[in-house]
């Protein structure tokens, strides 16, 4: 029996190798990565690692004695070129065929790049891989003048490294508000007074038109509006692509992501997708989590476990400025909201209500509510908007 290939090692392709061993699975397990380093996590490249509080060492996604002890192969600097799903073979770049059981596709996804003038000019970086991230670092120390394009998760995080030193720091958003896509008014509103007083310049409402340059190197953007930015160091933080020309290439169903079901199978039933790539459900997110319980989820699949459906609580975190931002389930559009705490304090919480019931609790430095929010919203405790409003309320009580 050939084993189970996973390719891409990253979050959820580790956390699947990992997690089939604990399951018991006992034949051949390979993790073909095409990037150059060992596994290693990716949170710290827009935190700890940039603002040089934690080095290579501790990037490491499990110690290095981990994979021989677990009988898995890690195959670093292998790109998977091709998969034959009828001989069940994934092609090397170096023409090598592997043949697989079943296969995992973990294959992330890459930082969206900007299709404007001046995208290319030296200077003009972007943040996904260890790669990126030692040359960001190796950048930032002589910087006089940054432009961060996009107030995501990654760009403020670059933000609030840099704000620290003398250098003037933009981020420019096209949206009206800093992670508009991702959380809710009060907390967009109360992450941009923070960033603000900290001295970075937020600019909301407006596009980049062109990035301008000199001697093929950056020295600002000119926004939308016509105003110029001036900046020897721009970095591009608006959003990331799923890596789907795999699936694409071999016929799999892909959406925004690999198209997978319940059991994070793809349209081929002994290929299956996990984390940053995969669609499941008409859902595709970027998280740790998400990646880490699909992986532990398509083990137990894998081993005949029959885990049911994937429907893992979603959570995230973020830390910027002093601020650790927690989030728990998936807010939408039309729910109903609630603070609790003062935003004032620097510490609240914004509970978000759908169909009269908690749906999803973002926290700002409340570590204890997301902590409860998490053992509420995964074990199905109803908390009701007029319970919630009663004097006293509290999520850890509710979590007991
Ligand atoms: P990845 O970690 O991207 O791994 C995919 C791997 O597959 C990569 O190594 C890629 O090179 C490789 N690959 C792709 N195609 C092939 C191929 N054909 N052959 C071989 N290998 C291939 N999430 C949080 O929850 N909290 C955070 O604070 C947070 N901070 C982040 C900060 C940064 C700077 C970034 C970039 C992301 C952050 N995330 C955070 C998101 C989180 O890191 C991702 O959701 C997570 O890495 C997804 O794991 P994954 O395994 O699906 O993809």
């Amino acid at each position: 029996m050939p084993g189970i290939v996973v390719v891409g090692a990253g979050h959820a392709g580790v956390a699947a190798a990992a997690a089939l061993r604990r399951e018991g699975y006992d034949a051949a397990i390979t993790l073909l990565g095409d990037e150059p380093d060992a596994p290693y996590q990716r949170p710290p490249l827009s935190k700890a690692f940039l603002l040089g509080t934690a080095d290579e060492d501790a990037l490491a996604l499990r110690s290095p004695g981990f994979y021989a002890d677990n009988a898995i192969t890690v195959r670093s600097g292998h790109r998977v070129t091709a998969i034959d799903p009828q001989r069940r073979t994934v092609v090397l770049d170096g023409g090598e065929q592997v043949p697989y059981t079943d296969l995992v596709l973990a294959t992330g996804a890459a930082a969206r790049s900007l299709q404007i003038p001046g995208a290319d000019l030296a200077g003009v970086v972007s943040l996904r891989s260890l790669s990126d991230a030692r040359a960001l670092r190796s950048v930032i120390g002589s910087a006089t003048a940054v432009v961060v394009i996009g107030g995501g998760f990654v760009g403020l995080e670059v933000a609030a490294a840099l704000a620290g030193r003398s250098v003037q720091v933009t981020v420019l958003d096209v949206a009206a508000r800093l992670l508009g896509r991702a959380v809710t008014v009060p907390v967009s509103d109360h992450v941009a007074s923070v960033h603000r007083d900290r001295g970075v310049r937020v600019v909301l409402g407006t596009g980049v038109a062109t990035i301008l340059g000199r001697d093929g190197r950056t020295t600002g953007v000119v926004d939308t509006a016509g105003r110029r930015h001036e900046a020897d160091l721009v970095l591009v933080g608006v959003g990331a692509t799923p890596r789907t020309g795999l699936a694409e290439a071999t016929g799999l169903a892909v959406a925004d992501g690999v198209v997978v079901d319940g059991s994070l199978r793809t349209s081929d039933r002994h290929i299956y997708a996990v984390g940053d790539c995969a669609c499941a459900g008409g859902v595709r997110l970027e998280s740790v989590q998400n990646a880490t319980d699909q992986g532990t989820h398509v083990a137990r699949v894998l081993t005949g476990r029959r885990p049911g459906d994937y429907a893992d609580l979603p959570w995230f975190w973020s830390d910027q400025q002093g601020l650790r931002l927690q989030m728990a389930g998936l807010v939408r559009r039309d729910d109903e909201l609630q603070v609790v705490g003062d935003p004032g304090s620097g510490r609240f919480s914004v509970l978000a209500f759908h169909a009269g019931r908690l749906a999803a609790v973002e926290s700002v430095n409340r570590p204890a509510d997301h902590m409860a929010a998490r053992r509420i919203l995964s074990t199905g405790v109803v908390v009701t908007r007029a319970a919630a409003q009663l004097p006293g309320f509290a999520l850890r009580d509710v979590a007991k």
